[in-house]
């Protein structure tokens, strides 16, 4: 069985943009099967000769629909049950927001390792805004640009490490 990466994260942090560049062609949408299989997407990722499966917990369903808050914690919660290892997306161009504090201390108490991705980092200018959200706790902070395929490398690297 291959291992499992989740990736959890508020709507519109760029999960999927992330989960598409990650997956290319290997993944499936589930979103025929009725049910509970429509949020969650799966595909696989290869680094460096290892292979992963993969979930966007963010789904099929257009993102600021369907996720009410509760719904995130709730995809986290499935996330700490059945992942191996799990990356946190936020939006680095945001203020820190309460959901992603409160889903921060869900994921850090998890006993899962978790790794923080700061996306929408597109340029070095604004690396330092990614600074802020070490406030969430996690020691593993990655500024990442999902869109332009930035910082992706060393989160890899890491996750991967710790499959
Ligand atoms: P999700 O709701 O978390 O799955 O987020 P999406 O992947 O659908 O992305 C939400 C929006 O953010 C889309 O308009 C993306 O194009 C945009 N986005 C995602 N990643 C980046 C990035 O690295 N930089 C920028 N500037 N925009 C991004
Ligand atoms: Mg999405």
């Amino acid at each position: 069985d291959l291992p499992l990466i989740a990736v959890c994260g508020r709507p519109n942090v760029g999960k999927s943009t992330l989960f598409n560049r990650l997956t290319g062609s290997r993944r499936s949408i589930v979103g025929d099967e009725p049910g509970i299989t429509r949020d969650r997407i799966y595909g696989e990722v290869e680094w460096f000769g290892r292979d992963a499966r993969i979930v966007d917990t963010g789904g099929v369903i257009p993102d600021d629909e369907a996720l009410i808050p509760s719904e995130i914690f709730r995809q986290a919660q499935v996330a700490l049950e059945e992942a191996d290892s799990i990356i946190m997306v936020v939006d680095g161009r945001t203020e820190l927001a309460s959901p992603d504090l409160e889903l921060a201390r869900l994921l850090l108490r998890g006993g899962k390792p978790v790794f923080l991705a700061v996306n929408k980092m597109d340029t070095d200018a604004l690396l330092p805004q990614a600074e802020n959200f070490r406030r969430l706790g996690f020691r593993n902070v990655f500024p990442i640009s999902a869109e332009h395929n930035g910082g992706i490398g060393d989160l890899m690297d890491e996750v991967f490490e710790s499959l």
